[in-house]
């Protein structure tokens, strides 16, 4: 365990190891020797020709054959350091040798001169040692030797008043030898300490610049992969390349944040680790629970002796173990695990560089499953579009059902799905599933909605509804013969704000769903209850049209059973009509042949009343035979078309004759008659009889309804086929008058057989005389004539008004 927070600062000082000072200090001396060695080599060559130049006969020999000695091998060191580094081990009793050369010299000297004076040889030499030595016991050997050496030669000599104050000169030598050696010890120490301290320094910063350089270029090559499987194996390949651990694992949060679960690791067996999902509980009792609940690293210098470490088979060899928080913000990701072979491989401060890797793989994974959840949500978009676009398609109900969870299924996956609607018996009913068994059918299952069941729940939150594990709870009904489901998760189809049913989602085994998932099955929901209100809409729609249709269907035939019954009744009726007009010819011929026998019987002439009674038998009866004929060319219009008789007419002439024929009631009306030809050459290929008589009914109507002193006129001429009625040339007659006009309501009743307008009861006898009346055939057989000759006929009238008399326009269009 490590202190809780720590700081990511540089470390600036270091404890320096005092044997590695020492070392140092006899480096020092060692550069020092060969310096040394040289100076005193060149010394004792001086010496030996002093000796000769100055010292007596007597030991003169003996002095310069030992500084000669003496030099040689000085100068034989000095060659000797100059080309082999010895040991350090070697450097103080190479010292303490030179040191002893000279003293014996010294007290050579001072043993043949028995002079005390030479004793200043002795002090020169022991202050020279302390600023040699940088040893403190080797420096007092030396001391020893010297007052050892020349206590012995000073006893041994005879004495000399002298020989007391040179021991006192000795003395205070070897104190100042002593204060020079650790003025010099301690200060060449302090600044040895420093520049190892330097060292060392340098060596971190160096070390921290890599580790930095490294953690920069992982965060640098991982923050642009975005698929997060690559990337975390991104991120323990180049972790494990970078720093060569034993192992590198990043185990992540599972969705129900209880585990950790191996998502990418690399070393030994780490592939397997993977594969089977390796999973950490998260809770402090190992290594990877405690970081992940304390959200803070764990360091582990020797694991064998860790409580929280566990030995796992998949990584055997591990002493050392570092675990950091993968932490984005205040949520944990997962745990980057790190463990290295050998004990004491990780330190406190290599701590904050792996933590800012750390959360660099923290951000790269938020970046990749923002990414992830981008792309999801995109492809929720894409899958909305072509489930809209698929479903624009169709609209058949059923078709509509599948197509949701076919599509549901690419976008949230998932065992088994049905679409649920509710019923207005209050009932659930299965309208569409996937993924059950062929031998479960749920097509005619309803189940009833109960209170604070999972639907009811639903329907009253209008918010899905997430079950982890459903398997173990009473109030779930499973069906018998279904593998037990596990992760379930009911998603409500809200219409108009009704939940108008749910989608139900069910995984066999506790995975459960995601939040991400969950949202994206709200989103479809609320798309694919619109869709199946739609498609139901359609449905009632289909089947209301069905019902319309069958009634158009019921009411035509109705209809047409009416006309066809009418049609007979009218048919019995024209036959009928027939039938009287005939029986009635015969008696009426022979009632108007009687009735003209008496108006010229000379007896009956001289008896005026008489008279008169026979004149009006005699108007009747013929009244009577122009109604029964025309009943009898109503019935001969009918089949006209049949057996006509079709020769050249001349229209103004025929119009002109019948106008000769109406010659009196014209006088006796004082009713004006005029024609008028747009051109002379108005012929029509026709039945000139029938076209007469069209003509005549036409004039007798202009006559019987224009009040007296009136005018009348005909009209003819030329319709180019532009203008005409019939779609191609055509001759035009136009019948007008003065009269009294016609309701426009009337204008096209007027032509239907028997039809007048009008009362009954003013009819007259006289069928000429004003608003005569009459059967109400003439426009009828006009018409029948008309469409024989495959031509129109029509009237415009402004209204009817006997004050004011607007007139009355009939036309009559012929193929010319
Ligand atoms: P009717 O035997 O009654 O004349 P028609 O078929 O000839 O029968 O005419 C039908 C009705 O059309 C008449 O009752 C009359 O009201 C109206 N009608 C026909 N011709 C004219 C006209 N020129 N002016 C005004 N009304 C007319």
């Amino acid at each position: 365990m490590i202190p809780n927070a720590i700081a990511p600062r540089l470390q600036t000082s270091f404890e320096v190891d005092e044997a590695e000072v020492e070392q140092a200090l006899l480096a020092l001396m060692r550069d020092a020797l060969r310096p040394v060695a040289l100076g005193l080599g060149v010394l004792y060559g001086v010496l030996a020709l002093g000796h000769i130049l100055v010292l007596p006969p007597a030991i003169k020999w003996v002095m310069t054959g030992v500084a000669v000695a003496s030099a040689l091998l000085f100068l034989g060191w000095h060659v000797y350091l100059r080309r082999v580094t010895v040991p350090l081990s070697w450097v103080n009793p190479l010292g303490l040798g030179a040191v002893c050369l000279v003293l014996l010299n010294s007290l050579l000297h001072l043993w043949l001169t028995a002079d005390p004076l030479q004793t200043t040889n002795i002090i020169l030499l022991i202050i020279a040692a302390g600023l040699l030595f940088l040893s403190r016991t080797w420096l007092l050997i030396a001391y020893g030797l010297c007052l050892g050496g020349w206590l012995a030669v000073a006893l041994l000599s005879p004495p000399h008043p002298s020989w007391v104050h040179f021991g006192f000169a000795l003395i205070s030598s070897l104190a100042v030898s002593a204060i020079a050696f650790s003025a010099r010890r301690s200060s060449l120490a302090r600044l040895e300490r420093l520049r190892i301290q330097d060292r060392l320094q340098k060596a971190e910063l160096q070390r921290r610049a890599v580790e930095l350089e490294t953690s920069i270029g992982v965060g640098q090559q991982i923050t642009s992969i975005i698929d997060v499987d690559a990337l975390l194996n991104a991120v323990v390949m180049l972790i494990k390349e970078r720093y060569g651990f034993y192992f590198v694992g990043i185990f992540l949060l599972d969705p129900t944040g209880e585990a950790l679960v191996a998502r990418a690791a690399t070393g030994y067996n780490a592939r397997e680790l993977v594969e089977r999902e390796w999973r950490v509980p998260k809770d402090p009792h190992s290594i990877i629970g405690w970081t992940a609940t304390q959200r803070r690293p764990y360091l582990t210098n020797d694991v064998l002796t860790d409580p929280h470490y566990f030995y796992t088979d998949w990584v055997p060899n591990t002493r050392s173990e570092l675990a950091l928080p993968l932490l984005m913000g205040d949520v944990l990701l997962g745990v980057l695990d790190i463990q290295c072979e050998r004990p004491g491989a990780f330190r406190l401060q290599d701590i904050p560089v792996m933590e800012l890797l750390a959360n660099q793989v923290a951000i790269a994974l938020h970046n990749a499953s923002l990414y992830h959840s981008e792309k999801a949500r995109r492809l929720l978009a894409e899958t909305l579009y072509e489930v809209v676009r698929a479903l624009s398609r169709t609209l058949d109900f059923s078709e509509v059902l599948n197509l949701i969870l076919q599509e549901l299924a690419e976008i949230v996956p998932h065992d088994r799905a049905a679409v649920l609607l509710r019923q207005p018996d209050d009932t659930l009913q299965a309208v569409a599933f996937r993924g059950f068994p062929p031998y479960i059918t749920l097509k005619d299952i309803r189940v009833p909605i109960r209170e604070n069941d999972v639907f009811d729940k639903i329907r009253r939150s209008h918010r899905p509804l997430l079950l982890e594990d459903v398997s173990g709870r009473y109030d779930w009904q499973s069906l018998e013969g279904l593998p037990q489901a596990r992760s379930w998760i009911g998603i409500p189809l809200v219409h108009s704000d009704t939940v108008i049913g749910m989608l139900s989602l069910a995984r066999e085994e506790a995975k459960p769903f995601t939040e991400d998932e969950v949202k994206l099955a709200v989103t479809f929901g609320g798309q694919a209850a619109v869709t199946i209100a739609n498609a139901r809409l359609y449905n009632d729609l289909l089947i209301f049209n069905e019902k319309l249709e069958s009634m158009v269907a019921e009411r035509t035939q109705a209809l047409q059973e009416a006309y066809n019954k009418l049609e007979r009744l009218d048919r019995a009726k024209t036959d009928f009509i027939g039938v009287v007009a005939h029986e009635l010819r015969t008696p009426l011929t022979v009632l108007q042949g009687y009735a003209q026998m008496l108006a010229q019987d000379q007896a009956l002439k001289a008896l005026p009343y008489q008279q008169q009674l026979a004149e009006g038998i005699h108007k009747g009866a013929q009244r009577l035979h122009e109604i029964v004929n025309s009943m009898l060319d109503m019935i001969k219009v009918e089949t006209l078309a049949e057996d006509m008789k079709v020769q050249p007419v001349d229209l103004p002439m025929i119009a002109r004759q019948v106008g000769e024929t109406l010659r009196t009631p014209l006088q006796e009306r004082r009713l004006q008659l005029s024609f008028s030809w747009a051109t002379p050459e108005l012929v029509v290929m026709g039945d000139g009889e029938m076209l007469r008589k069209a003509l005549q009914h036409l004039l007798i109507n202009a006559i019987k309804y224009t009040p007296d002193g009136g005018k009348i006129w005909v009209e003819g001429r030329r319709v180019p086929a532009a203008e005409s009625r019939l779609g191609r040339e055509a001759i035009e007659l136009g019948i007008h008058d003065t009269g009294i006009g016609i309701a426009p309501e009337e204008q096209e009743l007027i032509f239907l057989k028997f039809y007048q307008t009008g009362e009954v009861a003013l009819h007259s006898s006289g069928r000429t005389q004003f608003k005569a009346g009459g059967p109400g055939l003439g426009l009828a057989i006009v018409k029948g004539i008309v469409e024989a000759h495959k031509g129109v006929i029509w009237v415009e009238s402004s209204g009817y008004d006997e004050e004011r008399c607007p007139g009355s326009h009939f036309y009559i269009q012929l193929p010319a």
